[in-house]
């Protein structure tokens, strides 16, 4: 879901190869950590004074995993404590501490031999790899590989993601329409985490989450402008995806994913022309179209050809056909573009056309175009629209309410 995209960083500079998540995606290749036993949050341990950004009582926190299936994780902080899953004070270090598996157990520093899960915290701050202001973080160790997940507050989870998934330079309404979004999708994730170790990936599989440093003013006045509001469907939770543009209609999600969602149905969309994606075209070589074939089980002749087979009824490629020497395949158009890449053919949206051995694609907007078109929302609030007239826009027939109905 929600994913969105990033976004402009695709105006700005290099944009990532980014596609965002969605509902009834699978968690990609991670593998589940199985039934770890949990606790709903990190609880502050007695003689912690290590400073963490909340122990308000009543904070709701978001479990993210930072990373997943490496030998090794680094910590680094002036003062790092941490504590065993029964909440004894396990070890503590000063700077910098690396973590390994070993089995089920974890290795403190190259030395002790400690438990399968360790909860971390830092003073004055904790970084994870290279993401900084993490929080409280917690490491399990499953057959070998680390796992960290950070435990988050709510709504720092909530300005610090707004803060990659979408520019500081948006108008602050359709900031706020952002905001309800990425922390609709955070509570329903909450609800049915994707594994009993974590709620959501901290990556553009859920939601971009690179820690809470650093977060622009902005992104928290949104959150705290929309404290604890989400987005409902029939009482439900709803499905708040998002992407980039739409390039002029959003796409209903029964055509990008097979599953008819009331509330993500196509939507005209005419306040998203000024993306720097609105339009845009990319040239496929006759190398890269040769590896994109041979990747996708079609050996490359002279004669190789990509057309697009099938369209949804919003005018997005649903099937893509390579042949070449007799040898045909037809498939799903995401498969062609995850493969060619998601920021070189930014959406399904899209022409292919031969030219002199190579292939000009020219496409409209970026993303699955399913639910919130973000430049579309930006669009809407310079025009005067408030955060709740967008949000029910692009999610139709829900409600805005407080996360307790
Ligand atoms: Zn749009």
């Amino acid at each position: 879901m929600a994913a969105a995209l990033l976004l402009l960083l695709s105006a700005c500079a290099g944009a990532p190869s980014r596609e965002p998540a969605h509902p009834g995606a699978p968690p990609a290749s991670r593998p589940s950590l199985g039934p770890v036993p949990t606790r709903p949050g990190i609880t502050a341990r007695p003689g912690a004074v290590v400073a963490s950004p909340s122990d308000v009582t009543g904070t709701r926190f978001i479990r993210v995993l930072l990373s997943g299936g490496t030998s090794e994780v680094v910590l680094r902080g002036e003062t790092i404590r941490a504590w065993s899953a029964d909440g004894r004070l396990a070890a503590e270090a000063a700077g910098r501490a690396t973590l390994a598996a070993v089995g089920e157990r974890i290795r403190w520093n190259g030395s002790r031999l400690l438990g399968d899960t360790l909860d971390v915290a830092g003073a004055p701050d904790l970084r994870v790899g290279t993401r900084e202001g993490t929080g409280r973080v917690r490491i399990l160790a499953r057959k070998g590989e680390l796992f960290a997940v950070a435990v988050v507050p709510q709504e720092a989870y909530v300005a610090a993601v707004l803060s990659r998934e979408a520019p500081p330079r948006f108008h602050p309404e359709a900031l706020a329409a952002l905001a309800v979004a990425v922390r609709t999708y955070a509570v329903g994730a909450a609800a049915k985490p994707r594994d009993p170790a974590y709620d959501v990936v901290g990556s553009v599989e859920d939601q971009v989450f690179d820690g809470m440093d650093g977060v622009a003013a902005v992104f928290r006045e949104a959150a705290d402008r929309t404290r604890g509001l989400v987005v409902r469907y029939r009482g439900e939770i709803a499905r708040t995806v998002y992407h980039s543009t739409c390039g002029g209609r959003t796409e209903d999600a029964g055509s990008a994913w097979g599953k008819d969602i009331p509330y993500l149905r196509a939507q005209f969309c005419d306040d998203c022309a000024d993306s720097p994606v609105y339009r845009w075209e990319y040239r496929m070589s006759e190398t890269e179209g040769r590896r994109v074939a041979k990747a996708l089980g079609v050996p490359p002749g002279k004669d190789l050809r990509i057309a697009v087979t099938g369209r949804t009824p919003t005018g997005r490629a649903s099937r893509v056909r390579i042949s070449s020497g007799g040898v045909y395949r037809e498939l799903q158009a995401a498969e062609f573009r995850r493969e060619a890449g998601y920021a070189k053919i930014r959406s399904r949206k899209m022409e292919i056309v031969p030219v002199a051995g190579e292939w000009r694609i020219t496409g409209e907007g970026w993303g699955h175009g399913v639910g919130m078109c973000q430049f579309g929302a930006n669009g809407m609030a310079r025009r005067g629209a408030g955060y709740r007239e967008i949000l029910l826009r692009y999610y139709p027939g829900t409600k805005i309410t407080g996360e307790t109905p």
